[in-house]
């Protein structure tokens, strides 16, 4: 009989965590991907006229699959899905009007000296309630591309930029320089749709990291 009840406060057990699971998964985060320039805009242009709006809308894009494609999904959203220019305003105001819970920026980077490479990651250099919780998301996003990419990391950043003031006092906001277009090695890799994936996959897992972090 003993025997029994252990079994059945067992299944109880089980059952508690999957609604402590289930209720997790129903107020998981939202989180806005904010694909840079677009449209007349095409930002940077690097190694084979590679251009920034291009790279970052084939990564974003490939995030947003790949996050449905999985077992426990996030609740992403983009601020454009195709070649289009949104202004700077209109990102932010999208981000209010979905309540997102996390902003994160994608761009990718350009010098003048073909060596600098690396992903350098910003945050609001403005502090807030949110401050602590954009450095962990800049901090897990390099740590992802570092160890799953071999990315050198420039560091986390400070940075006055209008899509990072304006959410500052709103939510958890980071701005992600992926790369240098203008290095032969970082430009070559962004011309590949199998480096697009695997770098897709690496942002993907430093959001799932920072998501199950409790600050
Ligand atoms: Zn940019």
């Amino acid at each position: 009989m003993k025997k029994v009840l252990k079994n059945v406060s067992f299944v109880f057990l089980l059952l508690k965590m999957c609604i402590i699971l289930g209720q997790e998964t129903a107020t998981q985060k939202r989180i806005i991907i904010d694909v840079g320039h677009g449209g007349k805009d095409s930002g940077a242009i690097g190694i084979n006229k590679i251009q920034e709006k291009d790279v970052v809308l084939d990564i974003a894009l490939e995030i947003f699959s790949l996050n449905k494609q999985s077992e426990t999904p996030l609740d992403i959203y983009l601020t454009r899905y195709s070649d289009t220019l949104i202004s700077l305003t209109d990102r932010s105001k999208l981000s209010k009007a979905l309540k997102a819970d996390v902003f994160i920026s994608l761009h990718c980077n350009h010098s003048d000296n073909p060596n600098a490479r690396g992903v350098e990651v910003y945050v609001a250099n403005t502090t807030s309630k949110y401050s602590k919780k954009a450095a962990w998301l800049a901090f897990q996003l390099q740590a992802a591309f570092r160890k799953q990419l071999g990315f050198e990391s420039r560091g986390v950043k400070f940075a006055n930029f209008q899509v990072l003031r304006e959410s500052v006092d709103y939510r958890p906001a980071v701005l992600v320089e992926a790369g240098f277009l203008t290095n032969e090695d970082e430009g070559r890799y962004f011309s590949q749709p199998s480096k697009i994936r695997t770098m897709s996959m690496a942002i993907l897992k430093g959001i799932y990291n920072y998501s199950n972090t409790r600050l």
